[in-house]
């Protein structure tokens, strides 16, 4: 069955109460899953990532990334 992995950048402003799914990338190359997610992260400017493991149809949240250095600074 077809397998993979997708990362999901998040938005996050706590201020603004705002949780809200960017984009969604497909990872492959899952030797270098943490590498690929801090790529995307920064593409982004996302503090947050999901991980998901996707087989078949079902999609399973396996690992939420957090990245303190694109953390919205407009509540400081
Ligand atoms: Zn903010």
């Amino acid at each position: 069955m077809l397998s993979y992995y997708l990362a999901v950048t998040v938005d996050v402003c706590e201020h603004n109460k705002l949780y809200e799914h960017m984009n969604e990338y497909q990872i492959k190359d899952s030797v270098n899953l943490d590498g690929e997610v801090a790529k995307y992260a920064k593409q982004d400017i996302a503090p947050i990532v999901e991980l998901y493991e996707c087989v078949g149809a079902k999609k399973k949240l396996i690992k939420k990334y957090q990245f303190k250095e694109y953390e919205c600074k407009c509540n400081s």
